[in-house]
């Protein structure tokens, strides 16, 4: 048998298989350190009780759909919205919908501005488009992408705020790649945390698609659900080509437990974000300035110190961080966890860098 040669490279792009040992803080993969309350399970398991599990979900989800669209309408109330259930897609994941998008627009060409998460250039590639790197500037910036559109451009992912350098990208520059008519895919995975939203531009530009996930700030890693909205013609065809029952109906009754309590979720967010803006001023200039549950760390900063070594002092005391390869070899992303385990990064990292030039040798490898 022969498998598709395209498969080769593939093993990079996923994630990496961390599953930590007990006793390890993870601080690896931008979750929410707060798992569900009890009290939030048990209005879950209430619904379950009430739930036929034999029976498949609603076809098109549209209960679920319209409820999401009714809370995003509240949830973004300062931007006058009104959106309903045929400006949603629901499903395992906004990784799943990564991988409808780039089926329903035609061209030959991807934009992604590196560095950025990898599951666009994964999928783009997966469906035969090739990829167009337009990479972000010294700020970690986009700047005048839409000089590079062109006939052969298909669509244009942006991560806002971005993984894994965790600043905001330009509004400005982003309605400049929107008014090309391109499609423009703004991947919010994380605006929850910076409070800001590119949603109010959804009536103006029918070729803006906006990702949502309920695995970052809503904390529901574990129950994979992913919400797409856009213009309603760009739901439709999504409709035509999803599979037709990845919105589980668990997953269903999870969100609906969230969103018809997220004013709990709100405080969480808030926790976070403050807990954030504390460790980037603790770390000082080793910090990128960051918009998200995550500070990107950068030891080219610092003399003398090593990523590498950083990670590995980091996992001999058990706690696990990202590293990264390429252009961000030297860097490395660490996601905000509870005070209790920020203040044990935050005192390890100080032993470290106070002691480094004695200690640090023995990590290199
Ligand atoms: C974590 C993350 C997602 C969310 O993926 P899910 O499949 O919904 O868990 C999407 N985009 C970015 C940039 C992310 O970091």
């Amino acid at each position: 048998m022969k498998f598709n040669p395209i498969l080769e490279s593939f093993e990079e792009y996923k994630p990496s298989n961390t599953n930590i040992n007990e006793g390890f803080i993870d601080l690896s993969k931008n979750e929410n350190p707060f798992d569900l309350s009890l009290d939030l399970k048990k209005i879950f398991f209430q619904k379950i009780t009430e739930t036929n599990i034999n029976r498949y979900p609603e076809l098109t989800a549209d209960n679920i759909r319209q409820k999401i669209a009714t809370f995003l309408n509240s949830y973004f109330s300062r931007y006058n919205i009104d959106l309903d259930m045929n400006n949603i897609v629901v499903g395992n994941g906004s990784d799943e919908m990564i991988s409808y998008l780039v089926k329903i627009f035609s061209g030959n060409e991807v934009i992604v501005c590196p560095p950025t998460f990898e599951m666009y250039e994964f999928y783009s590639l997966l469906n035969g488009f090739s990829v167009k790197k337009i990479p972000l500037n010294t700020n970690y910036e986009i700047k005048d992408i839409d000089k590079a559109v062109d006939d052969q451009t298909g669509m244009i992912f942006i991560c806002s705020p971005n993984n894994p350098t965790g600043n905001l990208q330009p509004q400005k520059e982003i309605v400049k790649a929107l008014n090309t008519g391109t499609p423009v895919i703004v991947d919010e995975a994380y605006a929850d945390f910076s409070k800001t939203s590119m949603i109010q531009y959804l009536k103006d530009y029918p070729n803006l698609i906006i990702l949502k996930t309920f695995s970052k700030a809503f904390g529901l890693a574990g129950i994979r659900a992913g919400i797409l909205i856009a213009n309603e013609e760009i739901v439709k065809q999504i409709m035509k080509i999803k599979s037709p029952y990845s919105f589980n109906v668990l997953t269903e009754k999870m969100v609906e437990t969230i969103i018809e309590n997220y004013n709990l979720i709100l405080e969480k967010i808030d926790y976070i974000i403050e807990e954030r803006n504390k460790l980037s001023k603790e770390l000082g200039r080793v910090a990128l300035k960051s918009d998200a549950n995550f500070i990107l760390l950068d030891f080219d900063k610092i003399e003398g110190i090593t990523a590498k070594a950083v990670y590995n002092y980091f996992l001999e005391n058990k706690i696990l961080l990202r590293k990264y390869s390429g252009t961000l070899e030297n860097k490395i992303r660490v996601t905000i966890g509870t005070k209790e385990e920020n203040q044990k990064f935050l005192t390890l990292f100080k032993e470290l860098i106070s002691n480094y030039d004695k200690q640090i040798k023995s990590y290199e490898h």
